[in-house]
């Protein structure tokens, strides 16, 4: 079973996904921290992926689409939350067609709703674990030891692409390439818009009992 989580950068997406992979059988695949690791092992996908992620800009489809089509060849009978993708109408294009050769089926795709405003400021004070993706902010949730992860004790930074000027282009990326998926998603009956201003547990607790009655 393939479940979406959809929404400006900073909606949220990461947060809720976390709460899934501990708390459901779900398991949070995020395109944009596969492309991460890739940069920090200094892989040649990594290098070329990096040149468009510190822009915010998206990473060419073709590309994406490739580590998508290997992530469902090795692990489409899991349960999987896909956390960023698709991003473009012709990622959801060539995920329909993945989904059916792979004999898979997407349940629901969650559109977290949230206010610009309320995105500039979640990502500007956003913080992650440099090595196991974990996320924190320097608002109210802030690593027990400073600069170190609670989980892997690895060191907690600024992402690149959360600097003022890049979210910036991220978020008119975001209304012309990716806000046309949510039509593309209506058309299928299987957009369900949820309040992405709400904490990660609430938001978790409203896509289970919208699953428990698509079920
Ligand atoms: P995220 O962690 O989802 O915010 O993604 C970080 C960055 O990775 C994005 O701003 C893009 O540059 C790149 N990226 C992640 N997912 C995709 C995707 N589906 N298509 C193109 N680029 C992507």
């Amino acid at each position: 079973m393939i479940i979406l989580v959809f929404g400006k950068p900073g909606s949220g997406k990461g947060s809720v996904a976390e709460v899934f992979s501990e708390r459901s059988s779900f398991k949070h695949v995020s395109t944009g921290n596969i492309f991460r690791k890739e940069i920090a092992e200094k892989t040649e996908l990594g290098l070329l992926a990096d040149s468009y992620i510190k822009g915010g800009n998206l990473v060419p489809d073709e590309i994406t689409n490739s580590i998508v089509e290997n992530y469902l060849k090795a692990n489409g009978k899991e349960d999987l939350l896909l956390d960023g993708y698709p991003r473009t109408i012709p990622q959801a294009i060539f995920l329909d067609e993945a989904v059916k050769r792979h004999n898979l089926k997407i349940m629901g795709v969650f559109d977290l709703e949230c206010e610009d405003s309320l995105v500039i400021e979640r990502l500007s004070s956003r913080r992650v674990c440099s090595e196991c993706g974990a996320i924190y902010n320097t608002r109210n949730h802030n690593p027990k030891i400073p600069g170190v992860c609670d989980e892997c004790h690895s060191p907690v930074i600024q992402r690149k692409d959360d600097s003022v000027e890049s979210i910036t282009n991220r978020l008119k990326v975001y209304e012309r390439d990716t806000e046309p998926l949510i039509n593309y998603y209506k058309e299928r009956k299987l957009l369900y818009k949820v309040d992405g201003r709400a904490d990660s547990d609430v938001v978790f607790e409203e896509i289970t009992g919208i699953l428990a009655k698509c079920n």
